[in-house]
């Protein structure tokens, strides 16, 4: 078989970090342009006892994906759509798992079937396997789960050489236990009744499917060599509305309001986004409109914008949605809104736009840590994406602003809030405020652990949160992941310095 292997060089210096600028190392780099060639390269590795961390593309926010020495693994030449199946009207769409999740969707779109991948995650550079392995979430993570929970079926290659078929349902852990397609038995003590708002490795609970347990693993666990994705049936009405509030509307309040009007909407219709927008967010991204590629053709925000929430509904009746869409307007208005300062739409392009600028607020971050690494190389992304209790929304956001405020950093904040899971990111400009950025994220991982929530919610551990995660997470779900890390890899082989 042709060599996929070589010594690592400087050419190669770019797979060493991800999005978060955390830096890693390794000896050898891989490049293999099939399934079995990458399963063989791994082996071989493997078998003499060298680590493998595979990656992406290296769209990650903790370092997940970036070597801690060993062998670097990419599955950037994996990229093809093995077959589409119909199956009990589903569709069913098998994967290499280096295929962006863009050209997953154009090929879906060629199609014309009106099915397409819905977790939808905002980075589209993403590949599946990447976004298997961190459980990703999009914004409509709130009707249609994560890319975990939209997986049929996965191939992975385990630590010992084995390719193991994991088949939704087939392997679920019960009474603690759970039997193996090989047969094997994999006995988890003390597991919890639910996931406690975590993904993979940290989520092991009761009733769990091991699909699910390998789905935001973040590799440690085993290779992805393939996956069967469930893509469904776009709803055939869908709008968009970005709600901008000034000095005296209520956000918050609103998209509050509007997850409960939810259950008075008509027929099907359902709430598919809720995004908020923090005046940090949005002036971030009105800074970033020259530099952040088709941002410029957004129209200016409304004068006096401190705020926005964006919205989508969808359902299958025009009238249904209209209606819909009406209870929204009136609540923006009782929430301090008025009618004139939104952005409404319908159709692929103009709910592109609505997408272009919610993706903006997560890469004017990374824009902003790359332009501060030039001053300072230790800097690295400083971002969290705790959950918080639904009772507890106003008091998250009123934790980011007042640590903000406290120590005088730079932040911006966004994200999910009608999960209540709310991103905030923390920049640094020098190495002093890169260590007060770290001790401010600490203190908020262990006053969301105070309120009950869960302070690694959607990207992940890797190798930038391991403290984070050491210091607010219940032990007993670190032990837990330890013994199926130790099961599954008893040297360590794979993804090292990942989580623990
Ligand atoms: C601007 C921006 C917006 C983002 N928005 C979102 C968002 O909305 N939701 C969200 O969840 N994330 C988001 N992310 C984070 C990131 O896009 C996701 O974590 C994505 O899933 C990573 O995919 P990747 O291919 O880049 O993987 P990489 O970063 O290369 O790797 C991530 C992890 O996947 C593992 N991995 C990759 N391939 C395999 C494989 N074949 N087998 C086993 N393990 C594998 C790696 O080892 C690593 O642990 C965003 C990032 C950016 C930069």
């Amino acid at each position: 078989m042709k060599k996929f292997v070589e010594a690592y060089s400087d050419r190669y210096e770019e797979y060493l970090r991800d999005e978060s600028r955390y830096t890693g190392s390794c000896e050898e780099i891989s490049f293999p342009d099939t399934v079995e060639a990458m399963a063989e390269t791994a082996r071989e590795c493997l078998k003499q006892g060298r680590s493998v961390t595979v990656q992406g593309a290296r769209t990650g926010l903790c370092g997940a994906g970036v070597p801690a020495g060993g062998h670097l693994l990419s599955t950037e030449k994996l990229e093809r759509l093995v077959s589409v199946t119909e199956e009990d009207g589903r569709t069913l769409v098998c994967v290499e798992p280096g295929m962006r999740l863009s050209a997953l969707a154009a090929e879906l779109a060629a199609r014309r079937s009106g099915a397409a991948f819905l977790p939808n995650p905002t980075e589209t550079t993403a590949t599946v396997g990447g976004a298997f392995a961190c459980n990703a979430k999009g914004p409509n993570g709130l009707l249609y789960g994560s890319v975990g929970d939209r997986t049929a079926e996965a191939e992975i290659l385990l630590a010992d050489g084995t390719v193991m078929k994991l088949r939704r349902g087939e392997a679920v852990l019960r009474n603690g236990a759970c039997t193996l397609p090989d047969g094997r038995e994999l006995r988890v003590e003390g597991l919890p009744a639910d996931a406690g708002g975590y993904s993979g490795l940290l989520s092991l609970h009761e009733g769990e499917d091991l699909l699910d347990v390998f789905a935001g693993s973040e590799g440690m666990l085993g290779i992805v060599l393939n996956l069967t994705l469930e893509a469904r049936k776009l709803p055939s009405e869908q709008w968009g509305i970005v709600f901008f509030f000034g000095e005296e509307g209520d956000p918050l309040g609103f998209a509050e309001a509007a997850a409960g009007a939810q259950e008075e909407f008509p027929g099907d219709t359902r709430l598919a986004v809720g995004e908020y927008f923090h005046e940090t967010a949005l002036s971030m991204v009105d800074s970033m409109r020259s530099t952040i590629q088709g941002l410029a053709a957004l129209p200016d925000f409304p004068a006096g914008t401190r705020q926005a929430v964006y919205l989508e509904v969808c359902g299958e009746s025009e009238d249904d949605v209209g209606e819909a869409l009406m209870m929204l307007l009136e609540l923006f208005t009782e929430f301090g809104g008025n009618e004139d300062d939104t952005w409404a739409g319908t159709g692929a392009a103009e709910m592109e736009k609505f997408r272009l600028l919610r993706h903006a607020a997560p890469e004017a971050a990374n824009v902003r840590v790359s332009e501060a690494r030039l001053a300072c190389r230790e800097i690295t992304k400083l971002a969290a994406d705790f959950t918080a209790p639904a009772e507890c929304r106003r008091e998250l956001v009123e934790l980011y602003e007042s640590g903000l405020a406290g120590t005088g950093l730079a932040g911006s904040i966004f994200g999910h809030v009608i999960e209540n899971r709310m991103h905030v990111n923390v920049f640094a400009g020098n190495e002093q405020e890169y260590r007060a950025g770290r001790e401010l994220l600490a203190s908020w991982a262990r006053a969301v652990a105070g309120m009950g929530g869960c302070v690694i919610s959607e990207n992940g551990v890797g190798k930038l949160k391991r403290e984070l995660l050491r210091e607010s997470a219940d032990p007993g779900r670190l032990e837990r992941a330890r013994a199926v890390k130790e099961f599954f890899d008893p040297k360590g082989l794979l993804n090292p310095g990942n989580l623990f």
